[in-house]
């Protein structure tokens, strides 16, 4: 038999892993270690998720002056100086850290299961150098064969340019890459656009999902390797 996907690609953020407790406990940290706090948490992640929401979010380009941005709009008015240097290059660098992120609980039994049954693997994320050395932390990384960083790559999906770079890389065809990410218009919409197929992984109950989105991505074993999950070739 010949799957129709001998690649699955993943989005990381939303995906594979996601911030502990939460991006403003995280940065309610970095306000205390550096004598700032305390600064509420859940302020905080409402201030980040407006920062995220702006118009201009969406030509976030993942360099280290546009995260000093989303720190000190996330920071406004919950201390006295939030465009602080070390108040971002704290925070920046708690999130190299394991201990900032959560895995979700399937993955590793999921990338195992694809894994054992031969299909490549890769990491086609928005994201910046601190991605590649965090998996690897995470002990994720051995199971990608290639991690696909935007801000390396210079685009950022869903620019069909950071999708092309990963077929380009693979020496396969655009078609023989299932995707799998969280974001509609940057995983769903930007594979398709480059020619890959993509499917919306959906944890909560978003307003955005699409109908045929995974719960869990233990579902998508079924859909890549057969109902039977034992196709071997
Ligand atoms: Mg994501």
């Amino acid at each position: 038999m010949t799957r129709r996907w001998p690649v699955v690609s993943f989005d990381a953020g939303g995906t594979l892993l996601e911030p502990w407790p939460s991006v403003g406990h995280v940065y309610a940290d970095s306000a205390a270690s550096l004598g700032l706090g305390p600064v509420d948490a859940q302020a905080l992640n409402q201030q980040f998720a407006a920062a995220w929401r702006r118009p201009s979010a969406g030509t976030f380009d993942y360099s280290r002056s546009a995260w000093a941005d989303i720190v000190a709009r996330s920071f406004a008015g919950l201390v006295p100086q939030p465009d602080s240097p070390d108040l971002f290059h704290d925070a920046y660098a708690r999130f190299t850290h394991p201990s900032a992120w959560r895995v979700f609980t399937e993955v590793r039994t999921t990338l195992q299961t694809l894994r054992d049954a031969g299909v490549r693997l890769v990491v086609t994320s928005n994201w910046d150098e601190r991605l590649p050395r965090l998996l690897t932390d995470l002990e994720l990384a051995p199971y990608f064969e290639w991690i696909a960083v935007s801000a390396e790559l210079g685009f950022h999906k869903p620019d069909s340019r950071c999708f092309q770079a990963v077929t380009t890389r693979l020496g396969v065809s655009a078609e023989q890459i299932l995707h799998v990410g969280d974001s509609l218009r940057e995983d769903i919409e930007g594979a398709r656009a480059a020619g890959w197929s993509a499917v919306q992984i959906c944890r909560r109950s978003p307003t955005h999902a699409s109908a045929d989105a995974l719960r869990s991505l233990q579902e998508l074993i079924p859909q890549v390797l057969g109902p039977d999950r034992a196709a071997t070739n």
